[in-house]
């Protein structure tokens, strides 16, 4: 009764873990914004201006592809921010960078198509992939990235048998789950290869803004001669995840008018209050002001959850060093499934995300775990450790 579809998402789902408001569990599983970054009395005062200044306007259908205003500040701001020009007819709003990688995927993707992720990559993304019945080819992810090396035998090897590699999905800056950050050597070969084998480039850079490092390189969509890097951003980690509101760049107009098609086919556009909204907090300097405050407090996050992890247990896990975003990834020193410390751990009140769903080679991922340390206040962070901590010890 139920279509392929359904059926391959199921087999897929997660839980995201997002709490209800009474829950008392310290929560490492799910990508939440700590709920300090998010300005809730400025977006009140933004809604109640936005809703006097543009009356039933604002509640009205709004361009499919976005609008124009929200636009020109999206353009400005990636310019300032992560150095990345843009023509405004490039830019496509969308309803979350979620809605940006279907959509994406819709127009590139048919079933058998090759697909290169990292690995682990973002669980959300591979959903969207199988979705699609694509092939896997999955790149591991060491402490500088992707290894870029590693794709230009796979390219050279499929085209032997008559194929080719169709898209790589990539996230170059503080990788979702690992936190690692790709380096130059590989972002340079990256864009030579995309350049000589006209594959294309999803670039997320969701967690671009929130680094902790003196420097952050630009995308690399923004160095990119091919034409065939997309770019795909998001407000949801530097503003509000509720308001739903994403970004895709491209640089090609045949590319864009493809998208442009497709969005209106998928919900004739993104909440209208959203867009003027985001407009508002671009303008105003609301979204500086989160991500100047957000990189603060993630990284002092950081700092507290990598410092405990080797205080309690660096003898039976080794860690990612994350350079900026939300999360690390552990790797337990003994063949474990992680899945079965969740298990005892979600009794105990603590939840985080076993690493199998991030791969897909999940074999290789049993012993793996991500925690995200963006949403625990400091306070629960140290007692969600130490708990872990004990379970890990009682276990290995
Ligand atoms: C959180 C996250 C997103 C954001 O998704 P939205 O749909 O914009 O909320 C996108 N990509 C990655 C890697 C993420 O971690």
């Amino acid at each position: 009764m139920y279509s392929q579809e359904a059926k391959v998402l199921e087999e897929n789902f997660v839980s995201l873990e997002i709490p209800a408001v009474s829950d008392k569990i310290i929560n490492f599983a799910s990508g939440l914004p700590d709920p300090r970054t998010i300005p809730v009395k400025d977006i009140e005062a933004i809604a109640i201006e936005v809703l006097e200044k543009y009356g039933y306007n604002s509640l009205q259908y709004a361009p499919s592809t976005g609008f124009v205003q929200l636009i020109n500040e999206i353009s400005k701001f990636v310019y300032r921010t992560r150095g990345l020009k843009t023509n405004s007819d490039n830019i496509i709003v969308v309803s979350g960078s979620q809605q940006g990688l279907d959509l994406i995927s819709r127009v590139f993707l048919d079933p058998g198509d090759v697909v290169v992720v990292e690995e682990p990559s973002y669980i959300l993304a591979l959903n969207v992939f199988k979705l699609r019945r694509v092939r896997f080819v999955a790149i591991p992810v060491d402490d500088k990235g992707m290894k870029v090396e590693m794709l230009e035998d796979i390219i050279r090897e499929y085209s032997r048998e008559g194929m080719r590699i169709k898209l790589v999905y990539t996230m170059p800056i503080a990788q979702n789950p690992t936190g690692t950050t790709m380096c130059d050597e590989r972002r340079k070969h990256l864009l030579e290869l995309v350049e000589r084998y006209n594959f294309v480039i999803v670039e997320d850079d969701t967690y671009g803004l929130l680094t902790f490092e003196e420097e952050t390189p630009k995308p690399i969509a923004s160095i990119d001669k091919s034409g065939n890097v997309i770019y795909l951003s998001s407000f949801s980690k530097i503003l509000a995840p509720g308001l739903r509101i994403g970004h895709i760049i491209a640089s090609d107009d045949e590319v864009t008018k493809k998208m442009h098609i497709m969005k209106q086919f998928m919900d004739l556009g993104t909440s209208t209050l959203s867009q003027l909204i985001v407009e508002v907090a671009l303008k105003k300097g609301i979204v500086d002001k989160v991500v100047e405050y957000a990189k603060r407090l993630y990284r002092l996050k950081r700092d507290i959850i990598i410092e405990l992890i080797d205080e309690e247990f660096s003898d039976v896990v080794s860690r990612t060093s994350p350079k900026g975003g939300f999360y690390t990834w552990l790797k337990l020193n003994r063949n474990v499934d992680t899945e079965k410390i969740l298990e005892l751990s979600r009794k105990k009140g603590v939840v985080f995300t076993p690493g199998k769903r991030f791969c897909i080679n999940e074999n290789k991922c049993l012993d793996a775990m991500r925690l995200s340390y963006s949403n625990p206040s400091e306070d629960d962070i140290r007692i969600g450790i130490r708990i872990l901590a004990d379970i890990l010890c009682g276990v290995l």
